[in-house]
């Protein structure tokens, strides 16, 4: 998190707007948080450049809830949506969907884990279902650090749905292609356990079957994210991240820099001469999540051991991928990236 947001934060826990109450304490009915409510959503729009016919929607739950509430929305008894395996997100989301609506059929156009997920689909490597609810596709994948350039190619008039949570507004997003983008708020918004969900309005407006009202998106969208009392503190929190985000730059100037950490730590990998070998291909490398190893898990945990040491934390690999991941989210600076640069440059002296 920056510091500016969570100094802020600290001033509004107790004082929130000038009222002398703090976030925690304001009712979700009353003026002082219609502000902050109005704030999110407006400066939302303006970091990710929405069109006026997508809803912005704060939904409890992570993305994980998600990945259920979009098939119970879009999916009808009967029918077909497509999902490209791409990795253990995207496997969770054909998990999650198959449970939600069993009626229907969860199509599978791309088998990542026949090739350990080291890539996404290529143009052209998966055939989509043609009359298909929805594609639902992850556009950076977390763990194995690969990532999808330009979304993925649903069939003709299929709507486009992203899990973009490890990487949202991390690059702009093109909404010319997507009917919705979702992401959990934990990695780039703030606050766990609530998501950010927007939608085009068109594709949710119907919901294709009969819902609680927590379920249905389109409730979520008529009470302006308020069916009950919502995770005030987690919205405000992303609003104002959304506002940090904007004030330094926005979505094109995180790429810029992502791109630039992204770039140190990969240089090394690459002129390592197989010392740190990246686990994805590298046309499709994710400039967020780096994931390699090194020549045995011994070396692996010996680099983490000392790592940590050397205070780089949180560097081990997800337990279904094994070995090292940096993550270079959009609030970690430059000097922190330089820092493992220079870590791995001095362990692959002493070691290799
Ligand atoms: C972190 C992450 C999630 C997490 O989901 P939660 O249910 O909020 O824990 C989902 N998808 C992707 C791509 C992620 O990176």
């Amino acid at each position: 998190m920056p510091l500016p947001v969570l100094m802020q934060l600290r001033e509004d826990l107790l004082d929130l707007k000038g009222t002398g109450i703090g976030i925690l304490e304001h009712s979700h009915r009353q003026p002082t948080y219609d502000r902050v409510l109005a704030e999110a959503v407006e400066s939302c729009r303006v970091l990710g450049e929405v069109p006026d016919d997508f809803e912005i929607l704060f939904v409890s739950g992570g993305a994980t809830n998600q990945m259920a509430l979009i098939p119970l929305n879009l999916l009808p008894d009967g029918g077909v949506a497509d999902y490209p395996d791409t990795e253990v997100w995207s496997a969770k989301a054909i998990v999650e969907g198959r449970d939600a609506v069993p009626s229907a059929t969860i199509a599978v156009p791309f088998e990542g884990k026949k090739f350990r997920y080291d890539h996404v689909p290529a143009v052209g490597e998966m055939t989509p279902t043609a009359g298909a609810a929805y594609m639902h596709y992850c556009s950076n994948n977390t763990v194995h650090g690969t990532r999808f350039h330009t979304p993925p190619i649903a069939a003709a008039g299929v709507p486009l749905v992203c899990d973009a949570s490890s990487e949202i507004f991390g690059r702009p997003i093109d909404w010319s292609k997507h009917a919705m983008v979702y992401a959990a708020a934990q990695k780039h918004l703030g606050v766990a356990a609530m998501s950010l969900v927007i939608a085009r309005r068109d594709l949710i407006r119907n919901p294709v079957r009969r819902l609680p009202s927590m379920f249905s998106y389109w409730s979520h969208a008529t009470l302006e994210s308020r069916i009950n009392t919502p995770p005030t503190f987690a919205i405000h929190t992303a609003g104002l991240m959304f506002r940090w985000m904007i004030s330094e730059g926005g979505a094109r100037e995180f790429e810029r820099r992502n791109d630039a950490k992204a770039a140190l730590i990969y240089e090394i990998i690459d002129g390592s001469g197989g010392f740190y070998r990246g686990l994805s291909r590298p046309e499709c490398r994710s400039p967020i999540n780096i994931s390699f190893r090194l020549q045995s898990e011994a070396l692996d945990k010996r680099f983490i051991d000392e790592a940590t040491r050397a205070e780089l934390d949180g560097l081990a690999g997800h337990r279904d991928a094994g070995g090292i991941r940096a993550s270079l989210y959009n609030a970690m600076p430059l000097e922190g990236a330089q820092a493992l640069a220079s870590f791995m440059r001095d362990f692959m002296r002493k070691n290799g």
